[in-house]
């Protein structure tokens, strides 16, 4: 069976009184039939995994380096994550892609990093809008789902993201034909690899919000959502929650 996930991304948002906002979904979800994820800026991610009523909510953080430790200043090591109670981490989401330059050989080696600090990796995957206009959506996530992804993956250490980077932010969907070609497309890469592959749960990211998570989560293959603006705040990171 896969996991249902409903995920939240905060990017570089938030400072110690947004905190609240998770204490208000844990009371509004104390017993979500899915599992909830809140990937706070990394200046957060201790004292958001120590909230005295965090309840079920897991906390994760939005990158790593590859290394453990070392020499890398400014960098955060997945061990360091796990320290600080993170149980997920974000991976190769396209803004990292295009602001550092990330290359699916790069993400890859993160999500070694973070398997071997014990991290269930979320690995983003996603077309830009010239990629789709040229038809070559499905072969853009095929490279990247290839290249980010190692071998040893399995339904226990990664949930795979397809996030469209020009639905990031943008008000804009694709249709749920166009979702559910992808999820499809990627439930058959995984199966095809990985021997847990058809237990892989696959999210869909970009501009989810209350008013249309419900549909975008009855679409084939579409385990949960990875939210950023929308799981800013409990009122509206709520109804996801509830729709899944
Ligand atoms: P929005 O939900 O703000 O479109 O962001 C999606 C995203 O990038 C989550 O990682």
């Amino acid at each position: 069976m896969r996991r249902k996930l409903a995920a939240g991304n905060w990017k570089m948002n938030g400072t110690k009184g947004n905190l609240a906002q998770i204490e208000a979904l844990a009371s509004a979800f104390p017993d979500p039939a899915c599992d909830v994820l809140i990937c706070p800026p990394a200046t957060l991610v201790a004292a958001a995994a120590a909230l005295p009523d965090r309840r079920s909510v897991r906390i994760g953080g939005q990158d790593c380096h590859t290394g453990v430790a070392g020499a890398h200043t400014g960098d955060v090591s997945a061990a360091m994550l796990a320290d600080a109670g993170a149980t997920h981490v974000i991976l190769g989401h396209s803004e990292r892609r295009a602001d550092h330059g990330e290359t699916d050989a790069l993400v890859r080696a993160k999500t070694d990093a973070a398997h071997a600090a014990g991290l269930i990796a979320v690995v983003c995957v996603g077309e830009t809008e010239a990629d789709r206009d040229a038809g070559r959506t499905l072969d853009v996530v095929a490279v990247q789902v290839t290249g980010s992804v190692p071998d040893t993956a399995t339904a226990a250490n990664t949930v795979i993201a397809y996030e469209p980077v020009w639905a990031i932010g943008t008000g804009r969907t694709p249709t749920l034909e166009q979702i559910a070609e992808v999820h499809d497309f990627l439930r058959a890469q995984l199966v095809a690899r990985f021997d847990q592959g058809s237990d892989i749960s696959l999210l869909y990211g970009g501009s989810v919000k209350p008013g249309n998570a419900a549909e975008i989560f009855a679409v084939s293959n579409v385990d949960g959502a990875l939210v950023g603006g929308a799981s800013l705040k409990a009122e509206d990171f709520g109804p996801i929650v509830a729709a899944l």
